[in-house]
């Protein structure tokens, strides 16, 4: 795909919902995304980046809470410790803000850019980020942690993304 085609998908298209293809092998092509990514989260002034938030169902994530930066590719957590929430945003979802209940600490297994196997083990808000950013390649997006009864509030402020 182009990089003149890529831009910041909202509630409502479709790719958002769909699960992202694991990456067989890691290529330029991947490598020259992942930039791409990058380069559109530090504009949008975002801490973590999923290719499907672009518009490609591919199983990558950029993630940068302001320490380091990661690309990784196949991202998935294998272990999880302990509670915590913050009010989450998504730039995605624009103008919400929800509540999410997620692990205190995980390990997050993933290639890196290169096709080399890495393991991150952390805790507080990069853990979030990478379970929120897991997320988008799931399909899944911070609505759907909104309890039913709370629904009704955001319905008013939902309605232009035309969902929940
Ligand atoms: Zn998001």
């Amino acid at each position: 795909m182009k990089e003149t085609a890529l831009r910041i998908r909202t509630v409502g298209d479709p790719v958002l919902r769909r699960k992202a293809k694991t990456v067989k092998t890691v290529t330029d092509e991947h490598r020259k995304l992942l930039s791409a990514m990058s380069r559109m989260m530090y504009e949008s002034s975002g801490i973590g980046l999923a290719a499907p938030q672009v518009g490609v169902d591919q199983a990558l994530i950029v993630v940068d809470i302001g320490k380091s930066l990661y690309k990784l590719v196949n991202p998935r957590i294998v272990e999880r410790r302990g509670h915590q929430s913050i009010e989450e945003g998504c730039l995605s979802v624009p103008g919400v803000s929800v509540k999410v209940k997620r692990s205190k600490a995980v390990i997050v297994e993933a290639l890196d850019d290169e096709g080399k196997p890495v393991r991150i083990d952390c805790q507080d808000l990069l853990a979030i980020v990478f379970q929120h950013e897991i997320d988008h390649l799931l399909g899944k997006l911070i609505l759907d942690y909104v309890p039913v009864w709370k629904r009704g509030l955001l319905k008013k402020k939902l309605q232009k993304l035309k969902e929940i």
